[in-house]
Order: C-alpha cells, then structure tokens, then sequence
C-alpha cells in the first residue's frame, strides 16, 4: 500500500470516475495507468451532467446529501486545475437552475420538495411565474409554480470527461486498451488480468482502483462467493437538439421540474445544443419511442421555443445503480479501492470519489459523509483470503 505520495495508481475504467481518479492520484505524485477499452462510452457519455445537490435531493435518501453537497463544493477547484492541464472546454456553467412545477399538482409536488430542501438547510428562492419568467422569458407562461436555486450547476460530460482524458494523458497516464477480467490477490501479491489473457503486476507500492462503472460487477477473483458489488442498470433516455441562432440562447439557466409528475429538464450548453431528460427505467437498453415522445412533448410544454430546434440525438444510458442508491467506494484491502455504483449523481460525485480514492490510498482522513459507501455493505461474500 502506498503510504507516501508516490507509487503507481491502476485505475480500471475511464468513466468520469475513473478519469478524475486518474487525474487526482496525478495531482498527488503518482504514476497512472488507466486501463479501458473504450473510455467515455458508459453513463458519462450520456448524462445530464447537472451539479445539483440541492434539486436532487430526494425523501428517505439522507445519507446522500452529505456526499452531493460536499462534492459539489469540490467541484470549482477540480475545474480550474483540470484546465490548467488541457485546453479542452469543460462546459462548466454557474448560471444556476430555475425548478418548476406544470400544473397544479405538479405546483403541489413542487411545494412539497422546497419544503423538504429547506429543511436540510440548503438554499432555495420561491419564484412567482413572473419572476421566472423575468429569470428565463423563454419560460411558458403557463407553468403553476417556480422556484431559483442559484447554487445547482451544471457541465457537460462528454466535454469535462474529453479534458480529463486529455488532462491526465498529457502528464503522462499510460492508457491500455483492454478490458479487465480478474483482480486477484495473495496475501503478498496483486495481479489484473487483461481480456486478451495478458496481466499486469502490483507491487505492493501500488494501488489499484475499480472504477469500472457497471462493467465492475463482471470482474471478479478478488472476492470469494457471490459478487458483493449489487449494481444494476438504470436506463435513462437523453435527447439533444440544436437552438436556431436566432433564437439563442433560449435560455442560460437549466430548466428542471415535474409535467404532469413526469421529471423534466432542459440544459442549456455553450455551443448552442439543448440536453432534454431523462426517463428511468429498468428494462430496454434503446431509446423508447414514447419516452422519446414524452421527453419533447413535456420539454415544449415548459420551454415552447424548443419547438423551433433541429433535433439531433435521442440516446439511453444506463446509470449503474445500487440497492440503496449509494455508491460503494472504499478501500476493500491494503491496495484494491473499489469507486464505483455512482447512480443518479456520478458526474456529481465524481470529485468527492476521485478525492476520497486519493486519500485512502494514502493513508489520509476521508469525509465522514463516505462512511455510508462501504463496498461490502451488500454482500454475503468476503475477500478471498
Ligand atoms: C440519462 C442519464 C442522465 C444522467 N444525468 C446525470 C446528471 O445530470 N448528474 C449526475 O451527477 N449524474 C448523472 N447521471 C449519472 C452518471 O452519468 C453516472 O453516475 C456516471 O457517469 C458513472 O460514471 P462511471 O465512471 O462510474 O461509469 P461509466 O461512465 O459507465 O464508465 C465506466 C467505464 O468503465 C469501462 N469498463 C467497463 N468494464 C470494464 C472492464 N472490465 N475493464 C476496463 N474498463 C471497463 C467502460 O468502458 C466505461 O468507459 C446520469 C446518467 C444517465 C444514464
């Protein structure tokens, strides 16, 4: 186990997770080698990519709040080292999020959550429909109730995670095309075996870390018995569609809110496309053509100048979920971190888990909020020796 800040850091997946572990374990003076067959082409590449801690937070799930806001104070000065490293854009924005809710029930719904949001003491501004409308006056008219929550953010992954790539190439990470098999382990000594039958050794000096998204449920030999990671697919429909200049920016801030109960929202990005999402569900890993119907049909409603976009992609991703909604990210032996099962909230998260990684590999104190994240906390299995 790497006890100083030195040594060589495996990080097997190049998700956003795995990028920013890349990146983070480079800022504390390893070397990096990145192992993924295809990076950027799990859930990172379909994502929203709102940063928002606030919007997100949802009843009976309290143990991710500290986890959400954290990261999400971590989130500017992650950005600004990144772009010193590359010049790549990010699609990093401050301007904030405007929530709604479509007709009276969803007004209702709406209530319902500021209320909620208050009482976990974050910041949120009740908004009349003009007000919002002054905020956004590409906003319908016709919405019930409104709301500003001036501190969710947002970025756009494929962008920030195409920085970190190159970011972390251009200091050296060495990348190896293939895909991890098996972890396995001694008492004394680590190897990760490569798809194609090749393996690569870890020293004791080094650390190894499973950030493979949902593909870490298919990698074993370092556990005995059942699989101890529970992940899941959740797939989530994405569209995105390109303003007309004429009409941009239709609007600056991210629009999200409930139609008819149905979640919504509308991200505005610098170069003049619009993301609308996402549905959830467990069963078709394709685009749903009435998810696809659905998604416009409640964005126009809220934001009718979408009608006038070219439509360029209707996507489905899917979002590597766990039992309780948690990620498992912690340290399962002396030099194997497993990160991964990030959810909902991975581009989020992603700068608590890639820090969180660092420390543990270094000995260092971790956030009490990732106490909640041990890896073997769904498990029947134990490690293999
Ligand atoms: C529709 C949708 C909208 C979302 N919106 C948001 C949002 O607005 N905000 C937010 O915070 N989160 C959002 N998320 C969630 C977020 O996208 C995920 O939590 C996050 O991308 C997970 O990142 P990851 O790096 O763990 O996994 P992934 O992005 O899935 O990456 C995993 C990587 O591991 C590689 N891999 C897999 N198996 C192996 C193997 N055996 N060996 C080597 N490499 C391997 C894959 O090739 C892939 O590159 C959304 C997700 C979806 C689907």
């Amino acid at each position: 186990m790497a006890t100083s800040t030195t040594g060589h850091a495996i990080v097997i997946g190049g998700g956003i997770i795995g990028l920013a572990t890349c990146f983070e374990f480079q800022d504390a003076g390893f070397e990096v080698t990145l192992i993924d067959p295809d990076p950027i082409s799990g859930a990172t590449h379909h994502a929203g990519g709102m940063l928002a801690p606030t919007a997100e937070v949802q009843y009976q799930q309290q143990a991710l709040v500290p986890l959400m806001k954290e990261s999400a104070r971590l989130y500017p000065d992650l950005i600004q080292r990144v772009t010193q490293h590359t010049d790549l854009p990010t699609g990093y924005r401050t301007d904030g999020t405007v929530l709604i809710g479509a007709d009276r029930a969803d007004a209702q719904h709406l209530s319902e959550l500021i209320d909620y949001i208050k009482a976990e003491d974050l910041d949120i501004e009740t908004l009349t429909t003009r007000q919002a409308r002054q905020l956004e006056p590409a906003l319908s008219p016709r919405i019930a109730k409104a709301a500003a929550i001036d501190g969710d953010h947002q970025l756009d992954p494929r962008l920030f995670a195409r920085a970190l790539f190159d970011a972390v190439l251009a200091r050296g990470a060495q990348h190896v095309r293939e895909t991890v098999s098996t972890i396995t382990q001694s008492t004394t000594h680590q190897s990760v075996t490569l798809s194609s039958g090749a393996r690569i050794e870890v020293d004791s000096s080094d650390v190894t870390v499973l950030a493979a998204g949902l593909g870490a449920a298919k990698i074993t030999g370092w556990f005995d018995g059942e699989h101890p990671l529970q992940l899941r697919p959740v797939y989530g429909d994405v569209l995105r569609v390109r303003v007309p200049e004429s009409l941009q920016p239709l609007t600056t801030r991210v629009i999200r809110g409930f139609v008819e109960d149905r979640p919504i929202y509308v991200i505005p990005r610098d170069d003049g496309t619009v993301t609308i999402g996402a549905t959830s569900r467990e069963d078709q890993p394709h685009p749903r053509t009435s998810a696809i119907h659905d998604l416009l049909r409640d964005a126009i409603r809220v934001v009718p100048g979408l009608e006038e976009t070219e439509f360029l992609e209707a996507t489905c991703g899917a979002r590597p979920g766990t039992p309780d909604d948690l990620p498992y990210l912690g340290q399962v032996r002396d030099n194997l971190i497993v990160s991964t099962g990030y959810f909902r909230h991975g581009i989020l998260l992603a700068a608590l888990g890639a820090r969180t990684a660092v420390q543990l590999a270094t000995g260092q104190q971790t956030s009490q909020a990732v106490a909640s994240c041990d890896p073997f906390r769904h498990a029947t299995s134990t490690l293999n020796v």
